[in-house]
This record gives C-alpha cells, structure tokens and sequence, in this order.
C-alpha cells in the first residue's frame, strides 16, 4: 500500500517542532495582554468576499495563492490567508465599531497555495495584532512596539532589524505611484514579466519583487519621500518620535510596501538576514480603508502579522519539557497509594509519571530512560507509616519525607 504522506507544503508539528510553535504563541499572548490587547478567535474559512473584497483583486494572494472552493451548499468559500480581513469582518459582524478602540490580538493557522520552500508552507501559522479605531500614530507606535517586545522576549531582539516606511495618505500616494510608473516604464524590457503585469495593475507591488532583475531596478526607483502632502509628513514624523520615546529602535527603508491593497501610511517589517529569502518575521502597517469596505463606518486601523515557523527556526534553544518525577509502587499493594500521591504531585504542578505495568526495577529502569530527576518510592514500610522516600536520581540520595512534606520538596528545590 502507498504510504500517505502529509499535502505539499504542509508539515507536521511533533515534539520540539510543538514546542517551538506553543512558545512564541505563549509569549506573543502574554505581552499582548500587557498592552491591553485581547484573543479573538475567527473561522478558518470565510466568505471568498471577505478576502476578494479587501485584498484587492490585483495582489498576489487573491490572483494566485488562495484555498478557494464551493462547499457542498454551493456557496464560495476560502481558507483564510491571513486574518487582518477576517477580524474586521468580526468587527462589523459583531457591532463592535460602536466600541472602539479595539485591540485584537490571535495566533492561528493561514492557507496559501505558494511554491514551498524553507520559511514558506501552504499551511503555515500567524500570530497577529490589530488596533481598530485610533486614527494616531501613537497607536501605531505602541502597536510596533507590542512586536518589538515579543521578538525581544524571544531572545531574537538583536538579530531582527525594524524596517520602517510611510506610504502616505491617498494623494501623497497616487503622485508617487505616477513616478514609479514614469520610472518604471522607462526600463519596462528589463522588468521581469510578473511585474510588466503588475505595471498596469499594481505598481507599488514591484517594489516587493523578489525577482533580482527587479530588485535591481527597484534600488533606483523613487521613494515617497519627496512626494508626501504635508499631514502625511507630520503623520510620520510623529510616528518616528513615539517609536524613539517608547525605545523602539528603526531603519528607514523607503522600498518597504505592503503586499496587500488597503494600507496608507505606516508599513514596517521585522526582518533577519538568517533565513534567505524569507527573512520578513513580521509585517504589517496602517489600514484605514479596510474596515469601510467590510461594509462598516470608516474605521482607522494599524496591525502586524508574524510567521510563527520562521521565528520557530530561529529560536536558538528549544524550550525543553520539565524532567518528570516517577512514582513508584514497590509491590502491588501500594499501586491505589502511589496513584493518590501520583494526583497530588501534579496537582502541586509537577510533571509526575507512573509506569503502566513491570515490577519495582522495571518502573526505576523507566524512570531514568524518561529522564526523570527523582522517584517517589512506596512500598509495605511507607503504606504503614504514610511515608514516602524521595530519591535524587542525580545524586542518588535519599530521605523519608511525609507525603505532604515530600510535594513541598519537589515544587521547591527539585524542579529545573
Ligand atoms: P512574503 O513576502 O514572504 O511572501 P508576505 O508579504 O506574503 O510575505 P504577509 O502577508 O505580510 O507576508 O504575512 C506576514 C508574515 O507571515 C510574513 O512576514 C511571514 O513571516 C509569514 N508568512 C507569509 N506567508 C507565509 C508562508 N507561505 N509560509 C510561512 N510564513 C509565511
Ligand atoms: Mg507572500
């Protein structure tokens, strides 16, 4: 028989690979508490409207990478690629664009038909954070810092650069584009063919090319900069002084767009030069046209979306599972004993394992091929006395302890 194997661009998660992923999802959510932002949780799958609507039809994910079918109700469906559209969605679905601001933090799974490779999977996992209703750009600081935090807290802070860039507001954009375009023409035959197309549609979209010919032109071509109406100038020159005054440290890097249609203003990304050509961790700015055309009020917003597999792989040591504690029977009587102590122990909030079956030396040969740093001993003697001998299986030395003096024992000076 074929063995099965996992689709194309998708991969199993197992032990370290688990661990990894469960880590920087527990301290993305514990620092985005801190700044105030709470987990939504939206479907994995939404109207195909939800994304057609609002990526645009011209970037990339909509023209090419979507999950996109008709369910068995023949209605259209899509895997989300990514979930900034989706809690908007929310937001509107929800009437919660009468409260506002909002402050969304998720972690989830996002689908992308994309040519698989290192850093990049069909099925890959975002974290994510979105500040709906606050027009300033000290929303878009604090935003910016709440992921510098993060990539810090994960021992990543030195490695990972802040790249940072304005695309202005709809004016300051639309001269900018005219002069890509200018630029653009100009050189079209040297311009790969993906992004001749996009001259006509898209042409921001050429500065993101990851095509060399392209990238070449691109070093040459007109930033915003010189383009930029008045408030969009202060939007940004503010924005640059919050980030210094909460300690956010930042290069300009004016080819900085983002892939998506609906951003103005702030684009950023976090990125490293460890991992090729997948070496944005984190990417996002400020889009304050997007929850408008969910079919809600005008709403200003700002957000970022990480890759939780690409910080996976850099994240130099994996976080390891506490060594466990054994509880071990010494004779069949002392099993129902050992099992209560077994409770108590986890309770306590240690790691406590028993051996399903074996005699005494089977369980302590278990013990030690767990890895375990101590055994619970019962036997006839303890039973009798509501005892308990804790042994060090480092340094192999032992001591008869009460049953309530030996879990004080191992939450205090035992566990790593
Ligand atoms: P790229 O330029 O690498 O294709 P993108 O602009 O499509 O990225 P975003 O839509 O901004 O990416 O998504 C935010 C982050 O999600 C990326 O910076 C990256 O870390 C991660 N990401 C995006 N697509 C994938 C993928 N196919 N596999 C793994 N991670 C991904
Ligand atoms: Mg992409």
């Amino acid at each position: 028989m074929t063995q099965l194997q996992p689709p194309r661009g998708t991969k199993d998660l197992i032990g370290e690979d688990q661990r990894r992923h469960t880590h920087i999802v527990t301290v993305a959510r514990a620092a985005a508490a801190t700044y105030g932002f709470e987990e939504w949780s939206t479907p994995i799958f939404e109207d195909t409207r939800v994304f057609a609507r609002t990526l645009g039809d011209t970037s990339d994910v909509v023209t090419k990478e979507m999950y996109t079918f008709e369910d068995r109700g023949g209605d259209s469906v899509t895997l989300r690629p990514e979930n900034t559209a989706g809690i908007c969605r929310a937001l509107v679905t929800n009437g919660l664009t009468q409260s506002l601001p909002q402050k969304v933090f998720y972690a989830g799974p996002m689908f992308r038909y994309e040519r698989p490779q290192k850093g990049r999977y069909r099925q890959f996992t975002q974290i994510g954070a979105e500040l709906i209703g606050a027009a300033e750009p000290l929303a878009d600081a604090e935003t910016i810092a709440l992921g510098r935090d993060i990539l810090a807290e994960l021992g990543l802070g030195a490695e990972i650069t802040l790249e940072l860039n304005t695309l202005g507001d709809g004016e300051s954009r639309a001269a900018w584009r005219a002069a890509l375009v200018d630029y653009f023409s100009a050189r079209r035959e040297q311009l790969s063919a993906e992004s001749q197309a996009r001259l006509a549609r898209n042409p921001l979209r050429i500065l993101d090319s990851k095509d060399p010919a392209d990238r070449a032109l691109v070093a040459e071509a007109p930033a915003i900069a010189p383009f930029l109406t008045p408030e969009s100038a202060t939007f940004y020159d503010r924005l640059r002084n919050y980030l210094t005054q909460l300690g956010v440290a930042f290069v300009e890097n004016p080819r900085i767009v983002r892939g998506l249609d609906y951003y103005n203003h702030t684009a950023f990304e976090f990125v490293t030069n460890r991992l090729g050509a997948q070496g944005t961790v984190m990417a996002g700015g400020r889009y304050d046209g997007l929850v408008a055309e969910m079919g809600g009020p005008p709403t200003p917003a700002v957000g970022w979306a990480a890759g939780v597999e690409r910080l996976a792989m850099l994240l130099e040591v994996p976080p390891s599972l506490p060594r466990p504690v054994a509880v071990i029977p010494m004779d069949p009587e002392s099993e129902a004993v050992a099992l209560a102590l077994l409770q108590e122990v986890r309770r306590a909030g240690v790691r406590a394992e028993i051996a399903y079956r074996g005699n005494a030396k089977r369980r302590f040969e278990r013990a030690n091929r767990i890895g375990a740093s101590a055994a619970l001993l019962i036997g006839e003697a303890e039973r009798a006395s509501e005892t308990v001998i804790v042994r060090d299986l480092e340094s192999g030395k032992q001591q008869t302890l009460s049953r309530r003096d030996a879990v004080r024992h191992l939450t205090q000076p035992l566990v790593p």
